[in-house]
């Protein structure tokens, strides 16, 4: 059987699978969630990588090597922002053709270190080798804030308790679309677009908020809402039921791709907000103490159909395709 027939997904279970579950008595987390974590002498400690590849993840030609740099760290913290945690450490491993410029790779730094000097994260380390096409792999730890301190997880969604995203969905997917497709657009929106798929920031201190005010369950929207929010259900057995009316589109996507939107918000990937869950007063503290904007978009559920997208009559509501998935060609 092909990687391809398997699946990114299957691929993973299958490799959990053999992996099987560690006997390791501090080990609080293995495969399967936003990042590893174990419990430490002082706190929890967070370990995740994630490989940044030219053609798969980045289409050659569309990013500046700064704007790669920040971009595969900031995908890398965003795991972390997941689990609740904070990123302290970084690991990167280039694989570069030979003939590129070495001001390209420096270039490649310069935006990766903007980005870790602003989120206190130390690059300590790394590797170089010759490859036919570039790929970037980092790998962060980082940890809790106190020993106590609980992680946030995929697994601890329960029925009945609210869906909740932070921010605005969609820029992320119009600037890939923008880009690749090379859209115009006024200034404004391009500006957005761009800065939404290239320049993302993580959502460090909300990650830290959500699991203060009492949050046990996230995930960071890397794949897109429909797929991220089916890992939740998949990871803690339950369902989910969103309402497409409540998903908070960015403005400047729905006015410049209006019925396409609603499909780049729900399964475009890439925003880097964080998906929650929580009971209605949780959520409500989480919206009275976050800075940025927390829209509820719909409800976890018993059952195992995965996610259900609804209109506001509740009516089903049937989107084509569901978010990204490596191997399988969209
Ligand atoms: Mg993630």
């Amino acid at each position: 059987m092909k990687v391809s027939e398997l699946g990114e997904f299957g691929l993973i279970d299958l490799l959990a699978r053999m992996v099987g579950a560690s006997r390791d008595e501090h080990l609080l987390i293995g495969i399967g969630d936003d990042a590893a974590a174990w419990q430490g002498d002082t706190s929890i400690q967070l370990a995740t990588v994630d490989s940044f590849i030219q053609d798969v993840h980045f289409p050659s030609g569309t990013a500046s090597w700064q704007e790669l740099g920040w971009k595969a760290l900031a995908v890398n913290l965003s795991d972390i922002a997941a689990m609740g945690g904070l990123p302290r450490y970084a690991l990167v491993s280039l694989a570069l053709p030979k003939d590129t410029e070495v001001d390209d790779v420096t270039a490649l730094y310069t935006g990766m270190l903007e980005l870790a000097r602003q989120y206190g994260v130390a690059i300590i380390g790394g590797d170089i080798s010759r490859a036919p096409l570039v790929a970037i792999t980092i790998t962060i730890l980082g940890n809790t804030k106190n020993r106590g301190e609980h992680i946030l997880t995929r697994s601890a969604a329960k029925p009945g308790e609210l869906v909740a995203v932070t921010g605005g969905l969609g820029a992320a997917a119009a600037g890939l679309e923008m880009l690749t497709k090379k859209l115009q657009f006024d200034p404004q929106a391009t500006a957005c677009f761009k800065g939404a798929s290239l320049h993302p920031y993580p959502r460090i201190a909300e990650g830290q908020l959500l699991a203060d005010q009492g949050v046990k369950t996230a995930i960071d929207l890397s794949d897109g809402l429909i797929s991220d929010l089916n890992q939740i259900c998949k990871s803690s057995q339950v369902s989910a039921r969103v309402e497409i009316d409540r998903v908070p589109i960015e403005p400047m996507v729905k006015a410049e791709f209006s019925e396409k939107s609603l499909e780049l918000a729900l399964s475009g990937g890439e925003d880097y907000e964080l998906l929650f869950t929580g009971r209605a007063e949780v959520i409500d503290r989480v919206k009275r103490a976050a800075a940025c904007p927390i829209t509820v978009i719909g409800e976890i559920v018993a059952g195992r159909e995965g996610v259900t997208l609804v209109d506001s009559k509740g009516n089903p509501f049937n989107l084509g395709k569901v978010g990204w998935e490596h191997f399988i060609t969209r």
